[in-house]
């Protein structure tokens, strides 16, 4: 089978791995120069390590094992606690650096798949089975295009009606930190139109970023959220002193406007599929976007093995029906806890924080391991 891939994010390179072990010759075109995770740090839940392994892609987070903080929860400014996980129900979660992840799933397509950077995809014909470049070049004898091209994919709208990208209302800045920082506790801290958030690196560097509620106008760098941040509990401001401001990186939060009624385009000869933020690119309240990427990747690849050959379109409507129901519930789950937590005035923030101390610890834990629960399909 002849497979483009459009894009060399997470969900491209996840996709494009697990489809070269099927024997498929896979050609992954990406727009950008080089290969390269972009951001910070990205939280790796229990979910997202199974389907990096069914793709056989364990190794890539082997050197990520987190020191797993004593307390990870949500805290308000003052430090004092709104609700805790059990450390239980974040057991195998894993804290990486992008870009480390980003070299690693290079490794694992580097020789197995043809990389092309530099020139973007500009349009696909399905029903030709054919891709065509920004530069003029034209990719043919197409069986399937994986749209792996992101939030503002141009794979999406030659399968259904793009609904196009929506603002959350908030921004964010990430970075890692410069040096080690002792954190005793990891997760977030609820302020009013503000969250600020901390993971720790296996090597003692800390993760963290900081979301405001504006209309996407903030500051690149770090001298906005110090401000905003200011007199925030520690270790948020040890953590701002031990980045790089050049290493803080800020954009507006941005998701699907609307979810797609479908993943997947069948019935001609060639097949199309969206994977990753394509297909529903959420807001990162939930720190699922890339899990739900690699769980993308691993269904995919298990529906076309199971399918084998001439099976295609009955594999891609099986993608479809497994991928599309938890995806796009996650994705709203995501959208509403970013609503929440952003909230901004005085008697909505004080209900907020009183509903949330009155949740028992057990149901926050219940729900973090229900979203958690995922297995790949079996082949
Ligand atoms: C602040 C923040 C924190 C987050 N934290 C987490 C987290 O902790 N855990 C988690 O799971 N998720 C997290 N996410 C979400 C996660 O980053 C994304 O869901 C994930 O990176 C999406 O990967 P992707 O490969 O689908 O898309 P992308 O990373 O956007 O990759 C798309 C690729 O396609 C290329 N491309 C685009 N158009 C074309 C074209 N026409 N032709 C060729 N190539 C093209 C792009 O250059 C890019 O390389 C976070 C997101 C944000 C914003």
């Amino acid at each position: 089978m002849r497979v483009v891939v459009v894009g060399a994010g997470i969900a491209g390179l996840c996709t494009a791995a697990g489809l070269t072990s099927t024997g498929a010759d896979v050609t992954v075109v990406e727009r950008a120069p080089e290969v390269r995770g972009g951001g910070a740090g990205l939280s790796i839940f229990a979910n997202g390590v199974r389907a990096l392994e069914s793709l056989g892609l364990g190794w890539v987070i082997d050197d990520a094992v987190a020191p797993t903080p004593p307390t990870s929860g949500t805290r308000t400014p003052d430090g004092r606690w709104l609700g805790r996980f059990d450390p239980s129900s974040l057991a195998g979660m894993r804290v990486v650096r992008r870009t480390d992840l980003h070299a690693a799933l290079l490794r694992a397509v580097d020789g197995v798949a043809d990389i092309r950077t530099g020139s973007g995809v500009e349009d696909i014909v399905p029903g030709n089975g054919l891709v065509r470049l920004a530069d003029g070049t034209m990719i043919g004898d197409c069986d399937l295009i994986v749209g792996a091209d992101g939030l503002r994919s141009r794979v999406r709208a030659a399968i259904v009606a793009d609904p196009g990208v929506r603002r959350s209302g908030y921004s964010a800045w990430r970075a890692v930190t410069s040096t080690p920082v002792m954190v005793a506790a990891a997760g977030e801290t609820t302020g009013r139109g503000a969250r600020f958030g901390m993971a720790p690196l296996p090597d003692g560097h800390v993760y963290w970023f900081a979301s405001v509620s504006d209309p996407g106008d903030g500051t690149p760098g770090i001298d906005e959220v110090r401000q905003r941040f200011s007199g925030w509990h520690q270790p948020i401001g040890e953590l701002l002193d031990a980045t790089d401001p050049a290493a803080v990186g800020y954009l507006p939060i941005e998701e699907l406007a609307a979810p797609l009624p479908t993943f997947v385009g069948t019935g001609g000869p060639c097949g199309c599929v969206l994977v990753g933020d394509a297909a529903h690119a959420m807001t990162p309240n939930l720190g699922q976007g890339a899990n739900q990427a690699m769980e993308d990747a691993a269904t995919l690849v298990a529906v076309l093995r199971r399918s084998g050959p001439g099976g295609l379109d009955d594999a891609l409507r099986a993608y479809d029906g497994l991928r599309r129901p938890r995806t796009q519930r996650i994705a709203r789950q995501a959208s509403m806890i970013g609503r929440v937590g952003q909230m901004s005035a005085g008697p909505a923030v004080w209900a907020r924080d009183l509903a949330l101390r009155l949740t028992p610890d057990a149901v926050l834990n219940a729900q973090m391991r229900r979203l958690q629960r995922w297995q790949p399909p079996e082949v």
